[in-house]
């Protein structure tokens, strides 16, 4: 990943046409569509204000696809070839500065970020998930259900525990759970263990490309979880690891074509947000509180993303609230969420 800005050059544009919006400009965007030098979120927002046949600003749909890949440490990942992040970073919002959960491992780390509560909260302390409160504090999909269950949520993954209770007690049940409940409008769940990291992650992402071809989804969460097993299997951050997080890389890519390609984007507010639950150590392990581990990036790509202040002190919990916050769902204080939007003053 190359060095990012997280101010893009659209800034202008995309902010005149979320406003009063002068006809004039309107043709300028108009006449430019198709022009190589609009890009990204200067695209988005040219095929947004272009989508009303009369000159005015269409009300998109917002829709938020939230990518998390597993282990994956800034600093090796801008070392790592990853063309398809680049892009979503240069026309979008990054940090590789913002702060996961003590302690940093998977279990209590995603919990935090889908949840946006911190584990003192969601109860979830290790990767047993004992404890967890899910009940009260579920996952952004499920508070989506929740407040408008007319949308449409997805969740795709290979980590079995995200979505699989199978092997827990009734009692452990009694905190909720998984974190991506059955009652979501679909699920694909994988075991990358049986097939393969690699494998798996290709798999959900097919078939999350062909949910974003052939449904209208609204909200979707796409794990990733080959860079963490094969940075555990080697027990190394070295060449194999960094395949790995170049191959999630083209992935994410897949996604972000599919997105494009949807037949209705012209009318749809896209959010992409893109980060991961922990870093690691040198040896392939992560747990603790160093820099190392606790480090993490997020990316952001849409058109919200041009009027979006600096990251500031970005943390795990904010992905969960920015997507509620960009699907235009009110935080209810009553909720105690402790993340905070990234589009906002902070
Ligand atoms: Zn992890």
């Amino acid at each position: 990943m190359t060095a990012a800005v997280h101010r893009p050059a659209s800034h202008v544009e995309r902010a005149t046409c979320r406003g009063t919006i002068g006809s004039g400009l309107v043709m300028l965007i108009r006449a430019s569509r198709g022009v190589a030098l609009l890009r990204g979120s200067a695209l988005a927002a040219a095929l947004l204000c272009a989508a009303s046949p009369d000159g005015a600003s269409a009300q998109a749909t917002p829709k938020v696809l939230l990518i998390g890949i597993d282990g994956v440490r800034p600093d090796v990942l801008a070392e790592v070839p990853t063309p398809n992040m680049d892009a979503l970073a240069a026309s979008g919002w990054y940090t590789a500065e913002a702060r996961t959960t003590t302690p940093s491992v998977s279990g209590p780390s995603w919990s935090s970020m889908l949840t946006g509560v911190w584990p003192g909260k969601h109860g979830v302390t290790n990767n047993s998930f004992t404890g967890r409160d899910y009940d009260r504090w579920p996952s952004f999909l499920t508070r989506v259900e929740r407040q408008h269950p007319e949308l449409n949520t997805f969740a795709a993954l290979d980590w079995l525990p995200l979505a699989d209770v199978d092997g827990l007690s009734l009692a452990e049940l009694d905190g909720g759970g998984p974190v991506l409940p059955a009652s979501l409008d679909t699920r694909v769940v994988l075991n990358g263990y049986d097939l393969g990291w690699a494998e798996a992650d290709a798999q959900l992402t097919a078939q999350a490309v062909g949910h974003l071809a052939t449904a209208d989804p609204d909200a979707m969460f796409v794990y990733l979880g080959n860079p963490d097993e094969i940075s555990h299997q080697h027990a190394s951050i070295g060449t194999e690891y960094r395949d790995a997080i170049a191959l999630a890389d083209l992935h994410v890519g897949m996604l972000i074509d599919a997105v494009r390609a949807r037949p209705g984007y012209e009318n749809e507010d896209w959010l992409v947000l893109i980060s991961t639950d922990h870093g690691r150590l040198a040896d392939g392990n992560h747990g603790g509180d160093s820099p190392e581990e606790m480090i993490i990036f997020i990316l952001a790509n849409g058109p919200v993303t041009a009027t979006w202040p600096p990251p500031g002190s970005a943390v795990i919990v904010d992905l969960a609230v920015t997507a509620l916050d960009h699907l235009g769902i009110v935080i209810d204080p009553g909720w105690d969420l402790d993340g905070r939007p990234l589009g906002r003053p902070r």
